[in-house]
């Protein structure tokens, strides 16, 4: 079985870290999702999509954006919030951000 990742993991999203601190961060983080009202919650399709891109992202250190300092679980799942980096590392080539939402 792999070793799944820990605190050290910087290109990690919260869920993702087993060790105790991050999990518990991680569910409570889950808790705060559920709390977002549904017409401000993004699909989630599109908070995976975005989180993709996070995993890919130098700003990204073990589940925090570094240029916000938001969890980017978190971020991710509002359907009006975007990527602070400009251009939005969100948007796709050829892509408005107004497409997104
Ligand atoms: S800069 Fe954008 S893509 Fe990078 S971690 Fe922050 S929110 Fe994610």
């Amino acid at each position: 079985m792999p070793e799944r990742p820990d605190a050290n993991c910087r290109q990690c999203l919260l869920r993702e870290m087993t060790d105790k601190a991050n999990a518990r961060l991680a569910e409570d983080l889950e808790a705060w999702i559920a709390y977002i009202p549904l017409q401000q919650r993004a699909e989630p399709a599109e908070t995976e999509r975005r989180l993709v891109l996070c995993r890919r992202c130098p700003y990204l250190e073990r589940g925090t954006c570094q240029l916000c300092g938001c969890y980017v679980e978190y971020r991710a799942s509002f359907n009006l919030q975007d990527c602070p980096d400009l251009p939005s590392r969100w948007t796709l080539p050829g892509e408005s951000a107004e497409a997104q939402h």
